[in-house]
């Protein structure tokens, strides 16, 4: 019954997609005959098997059939795979497939040889991209899940042609570009040289049909770009360079359901408190008879004025915790504290009363 596929890529015939992706991977890599450890004929070989198990219906054909189902015209133990044929000469090297496998062979070359085939599938019924946008807010923004104003720039569905493309009365003809087929023959570049892949067809985006008369607003592209303005709730404790998730106001598609808009934030720097995890710090000076006799001193916190207490006879750089009133935790409940550093200003400017007080001060060793 031919070759045994399974036998070839080491997985077991109940082996799933991703394993035989991997197991393909492994063998494409160690038996590839630019490596030392290559082995041309059974690279070929390796590839024929991952051609036949990474594409459903073909595995499917070969569960049932063998090889034997797969060799065509050309028959044998190389099989009829017009894209291995021409291995040893690699001019004429291409693949030549209807459909399925092409995105995941595409993409182990790419893993391979460094990016030979870079593209994108895009259909009409594909999901909108997903956007980044960065906002810059103060740390009090950051505190406070308020609502705050976002302007971001998108693709919406074209209202005039609900995302048909199509003029409201168009008809629709066959697409001229692929012929109805919905597909196109690509070429790209590799080790190998040309490669031949089929892609779906940019005109018609895989449907095989287009409009006769393209949509006046978007030219057929069924999107059209726009300036949005939303209101987001900012999670409250979020930090600089955190990023929060808008869903569904990403770009819109056609036909598919909308991206989603990612938002990174930056904080601006605060004259007054330093972030520092949940906690807050910030910097208090006192005066000298403050700091001898204590004293009780308003702060005022991101959320309201709070009385503190110095205790008498502190000493500069002492930090004094007013529990709770940090930042809120984004994962979990409560905030963070406020760390006061209580700083010492000794007078620069006396008149002379306080000068004539100091010096007896002095007298008595303080
Ligand atoms: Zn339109
Ligand atoms: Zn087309």
């Amino acid at each position: 019954m031919g070759k045994d596929y399974y036998k070839i890529l080491g997985v077991d015939r109940n082996a799933t997609e991703e394993e035989i992706k991997k197991a393909y991977r492994k063998m494409a890599h160690k038996y590839h005959p630019d490596k030392k450890t290559g082995d041309e004929a059974k690279f070929k070989e390796i590839n024929e098997a991952y051609q036949v198990l990474s594409d459903k219906q073909k595995r499917a054909q070969y569960d049932r059939f063998g090889s034997a189902g797969f060799s065509g015209a050309g028959g044998g133990a190389s099989g009829g795979y017009s894209g291995f044929e021409g291995f040893s000469n690699f001019g004429g090297f291409s693949w030549d497939f209807s459909s399925g496998s092409v995105d995941s062979f595409a993409d182990i070359f790419e893993d391979l040889f460094g990016g030979a085939s870079k593209r994108k599938r895009e259909t009409s019924e594909e999901r909108g991209s997903d956007i980044k946008i960065h906002i810059n807010i103060s740390l009090k923004d950051s505190a406070f899940s308020e609502a705050k104003e976002i302007k971001v720039n998108r693709m919406v569905r074209c209202s005039r042609c609900s995302g048909s493309g199509a003029e409201p009365s168009s008809e629709m003809i066959k697409c001229p570009s692929c012929g109805g087929k919905g597909t196109q023959e690509k070429f790209f570049k590799t080790i190998f040289g040309v490669m031949k892949q089929q892609e779906v067809c940019d005109e018609c985006l895989g449907k095989g049909h287009v409009p006769k008369v393209k949509c006046k607003d978007c030219y057929g592209q069924g999107v059209v770009r726009k300036t949005d303005v939303f209101k987001v709730k900012i999670p409250a404790g979020i930090d600089d360079g955190q990023m929060f998730k808008v869903s569904k106001k990403g770009n819109e598609a056609p036909s598919g359901p909308s991206g989603n808009l990612y938002v990174v934030v930056s904080i601006k720097e605060d004259e007054k408190f330093k972030r520092e995890g949940d906690n807050l710090k910030m910097d208090l000076p006192i005066s000298f008879t403050q700091a001898v006799f204590g004293d009780k001193v308003d702060i005022e916190t991101l959320y309201k004025t709070v009385k503190l207490k110095i205790p008498a006879g502190i000493q500069s750089g002492k930090v004094i915790k007013i529990s709770g009133y940090g930042m809120p935790k984004m994962h979990g409940f409560g905030r963070g504290d406020l760390l006061v550093r209580v700083n010492i200003k000794t007078p620069e400017k006396l008149t002379r009363k306080q000068k004539k007080l100091l010096e007896e001060l002095k007298k008595e060793g303080i």
